[in-house]
């Protein structure tokens, strides 16, 4: 009943019902609290008749009484939301002191000092949280008393002096609110249970609900239960524990402790407490009961428990349980040993694991226990953690990562012309973007921690600097940063590897027996094949091919046949490529076999290869003016000028791009597909099962693709004719344009696989450029629920998700044998991974990194 009694009052329950030894109390609902607030802040006349007919009821259980003296009722009012917000709301204790129960409570535990310590704390508690005065100004009042008195700490404070504080506090709050402190019981009671309602609106309260996205509209129930003290001297006590370690996962009693302390001690560190194993010393009979009963909850609620407890001379009160956080190494051990524990099944530990965990253990971590000096936060964009030496440019960092020296580009943000710096750098941090700009999904591609967004930093290009408040970082200067927290840091942080436990593995070995998807991964290279081998990936679904045109070697080549005249010249180029690719498929193909491996042909518009035509117009302007340079160079580069000003284009992503490409330079496919099949016929005569899947990218029409079909086709025929043998192959498309979709029964007829390039579908399904969106105002719609989540993020169900369903419909429609998979970003994506298990596709492809969440997910989606 969490939603109703919130989760505090519905574990409160539940411990009484099973005779666990709970204080009594009763518990508001959250549905009064909603009532409260419509009622615009009233308490209803009913509510507060239920109010008196408890408080009549709990003064019978306990014999107590609300203001007598003689045996007074003491009682918490403590929040309690349907969902844990720990520490965001408030709690009264000590409620029904005044000052003649106060005097009663000293004659009657025969313990002035603990009664008026109580009263105080009351009187502080209550000032705070209802009546909004500053803690900070009663604490002065004690320290003031402390140096009267000259002692250092408040327990050292006799009764008098507590008598003498009290005074004080109930004339301050006199004097700041014009009233006397309120004396009367049921009024504090009715005051303090308004107050709690309120806490759900205090700015804490509403910024952690939006954090974790936790709906306003909950409200929160109010727990009123009769007080128990852990302060009555050496045979009282309180403590917090958790049945199991919460960092580690380990199966034993892990928590801490206080002799003759309030629970609010332990929290506030005002005295170091003491492992839960004293206990055992002090007490042994308390300490086995509660062994016993925690371990009693934890086989009830089935889940690791976080409990709160107080001894009072010798009796033990339980005061709170619940499912306790954990770190996302403790999360994957609990749930695996609770399975071989008999307490939960293999489909109940898969779903206890949220995919950010099994991103976590993936990725180096800050030391937790490092002392740290933030310098500025930006959005945690990929996670892991890294420290190395500024560099502001990505020749630079490629030139002294290849050095060996750990380098940390620091950008304004990041095009794709920097990813040779940032393939080499430990870590990317960028002053703007947004968490799907180029440098955070490259980052997460990578496996490399990424901080996008920080907008602290005021980055000097020219330099070569940054201003973060106060602090002046140069290059060279040496830094840490958290791409899980966003925390950029001074200095050399401790770092810890990530130790992935064999519970880990056993998990994923769960999750491959539920899931129906398949998991393939987007590799480009061989060491990414292999990664994502190692991570459980069964096929690469997405293998591009434009990478392996940018590496340095290449790239004068590829220039080559870009700014060929005549197809003899573009012949002669490709000549020079063709071994080039064909020993990288043979790598990819070989670390991949018997998988598939489905290669996109050459897919990004050829400017991409050439130099910038702004730097370009720059330097000939420069030689042009310079009397020494040659004008043979000049010459040239002006040749050149004209080439790349020939291809410049106004919107690349909708030009001559993609299999519009090989429809004007058939050569260029040709020459990939001959590359593709030498080196997998070369595979197969050594005995090594190359399986391999040709993706043509950008298809809009079944013509096109029946075009370069005949391409690829006869690239086979010729290459199999050299090898004398046959291999089986498929050809498919990308669908990634809406018409490619909404024709999926035409193009089905001439393709052996689909592949939704979900990237690509988005941008052009909603007409939005994600390179011009997510700074801009992509983010304000996400913020203002405008649209429910970034959509190259988590997929637009409603809008690119029907075109998934109609392709997938259509195209199987005409090809019964299709196989269809994704391989956009969403492919990793939990959300993303639900919606294909339910649409029907046969696999997804994430990044090497992401291939075990990707497992999980699709388990979690299956189960
Ligand atoms: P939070 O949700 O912030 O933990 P709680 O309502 O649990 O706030 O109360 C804060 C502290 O007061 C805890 O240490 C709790 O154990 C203690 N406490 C609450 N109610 C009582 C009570 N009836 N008797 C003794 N201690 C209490
Ligand atoms: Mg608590
Ligand atoms: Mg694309």
């Amino acid at each position: 009943m969490k939603a109703l009694l919130g989760g505090k009052g519905a574990g409160l329950a539940e411990m009484t019902r099973a005779g666990l030894p709970v204080p009594p109390g009763f518990t508001i609902t959250t549905e009064a609290c909603r009532e409260y607030f419509a009622a615009g802040g009233v308490l209803a006349p009913d509510l507060l008749a239920e109010v008196d007919a408890a408080i009549a009821d709990l003064e019978a259980r306990t014999g107590k009484r609300f203001g007598d003296p003689a045996n007074p009722l003491l009682v918490s009012v403590r929040s309690g939301a349907p969902i844990s917000m720990p520490g965001m709301m408030d709690t009264i204790l000590n409620l029904g002191l005044n000052d003649a129960v106060a005097d009663g409570l000293a004659r009657l535990t025969g313990d002035a000092r603990f009664a008026y310590d109580a009263y105080r704390r009351f009187i502080q508690m209550f000032a705070n949280v209802v009546l909004g005065l500053e803690h900070a100004r009663f604490e002065a009042i004690i320290e003031d008393e402390k140096r009267r008195r000259g002692v250092e700490t408040d327990p050292e404070l006799p009764a008098e002096a507590w008598q003498a504080v009290i005074r004080e506090f109930l004339a301050l709050v006199e004097k700041e609110t014009k009233r006397p402190f309120p004396t009367e019981p049921r009024e504090q009671l009715v005051l303090a249970i308004r107050a709690v309602f309120d806490s759900w609106n205090n700015l804490r309260a509403i910024v952690y609900r939006k954090l974790h996205k936790i709906p306003d509209t909950l409200g929160t129930a109010v727990n009123v239960q009769m007080m128990v003290f852990g302060n009555m001297g050496d045979t009282s006590g309180t403590g917090v524990a958790f049945t199991r370690n919460p960092s580690t996962g380990e199966n034993v009693l892990y928590g801490e402790f206080l002799l003759n302390a309030q629970g609010e001690d332990v929290v506030a560190g005002i005295r170091t407490p003491q492992p839960i194993a004293a206990l055992r010393e002090v007490m042994p009979e308390v300490y086995a009961e509660f062994e016993r009963i925690a371990r009693r909850l934890e086989a009830h609620y089935r889940d690791m428990q976080d409990i709160e407890f107080t001894i009072e001379k010798g009796k033990l009160y339980l005061l709170q349980t619940r499912n306790g956080k954990r770190t996302a190494r403790a999360a994957v051990k609990i749930a695996v040993d609770m399975v071989k524990e008999g307490l939960i099944d293999e489909r109940e530990a898969l779903r206890r694991i949220t995919p950010e965990m099994i991103d976590q253990l993936l990725h180096r971590r800050i030391d937790p226990n490092a002392p740290r000096t933030v310098l500025a936060r930006g959005l945690p964009a990929s996670p892991g953690a890294a420290t190395g030496i500024v560099v502001f440019d990505a020749d630079e960092a490629e030139a002294r990562g290849k050095r060996g020296e750990a380098v940390i580009l620091v950008r304004p943000e990041t095009t794709p012309d920097d990813i040779h710096g940032l393939a080499v750098a430990q870590g990317v941090i960028t002053s703007r973007g947004g968490m799907t700009s180029h440098a955070a999904v490259v980052a997460r591609g990578m496996g490399k921690p990424a901080i996008v967004g920080a907008e602290g930093l005021k980055i000097d290009l020219e330099a070569e600097t940054f201003r973060a408040g106060d602090v002046v970082v140069k290059k060279g200067d040496v830094i840490s940063m958290d791409g899980a927290t966003g925390e950029i840091l001074l200095g050399a942080v401790a770092l810890v590897e990530p130790e992935p436990d064999p519970e880990f593995e056993t998990l994923l070995g769960w999750a491959d027996r539920f899931r129906r998807l398949g998991v393939r991964a987007n590799a480009d290279t061989p060491e990414d094949a292999a990664r994502a081998r190692a991570f459980g990936a069964q096929g690469i679904g997405l293998c591009r091919t434009e990478h392996m045109f940018m590496a340095a070697d290449r790239l004068p080549a590829v220039r080559e046949m870009i700014l060929a005249e005549t197809p003899e010249e573009r012949a002669a180029a490709l000549e020079k490529i063709r071994p080039m690719q064909e020993e990288d498929f043979y790598g990819i193909f070989k670390a991949m076999a018997p998988y598939p491996v489905t290669v996109r042909l050459l897919d990004p518009p050829l400017h991409e290869f050439l130099p910038k035509y702004e730097e370009l117009l720059l330097e000939v302007d420069r030689l042009a003016r310079d009397p020494q340079a040659d004008p043979a160079r000049l010459q040239e580069k002006q040749a050149f000028l004209r080439k790349v000003r020939a291809l410049k284009e106004e919107n690349p992503m909708l030009g001559l791009r993609g299999c519009r490409l090989g429809i004007l330079y058939p050569e260029v496919y040709a020459m990939q597909a001959e590359a593709i099949f030498r080196a997998a016929f070369r595979l197969r005569q050594e005995g090594v099962p190359a399986n391999v899947e040709i993706m043509i990218p950008l298809v809009g029409h079944a013509n096109e693709l029946a075009r370069l079909r005949e391409v690829v086709d006869a690239a086979y025929r010729k290459v199999a004719e050299a090898f004398g043998a046959e291999m089986p192959y498929l050809v498919g498309t990308m669908i990634e344009v809406p018409r490619a979709a909404l024709t999926a029964d035409e193009i089905g007829r001439v393709a052996d696989f689909f592949s939704f390039g979900t990237n690509d579908l988005t941008q052009t399904t909603l007409g939005v450029s994600r390179d011009d969106a997510e700074g801009k105002f992509l983010h304000v719609y996400v913020e203002e629920k405008i649209l429910p989540d970034n959509p190259f993020v988590t997929l637009d169900t409603g809008g690119v998700g029907k075109l998934v369903e109609m392709g997938l419909r259509l195209g199987r429609e005409a090809n019964e044998r299709l196989k269809v998979g994704v391989c956009g970003e969403h492919g990793g994506d939990a959300r993303s991974i639900r919606f294909f298990h339910g649409a029907g596709l046969d696999y997804v492809s994430a990044s090497p990194y992401r291939v075990p969440l990707a497992r999980l997910a699709a388990a979690q989606a299956a189960i």
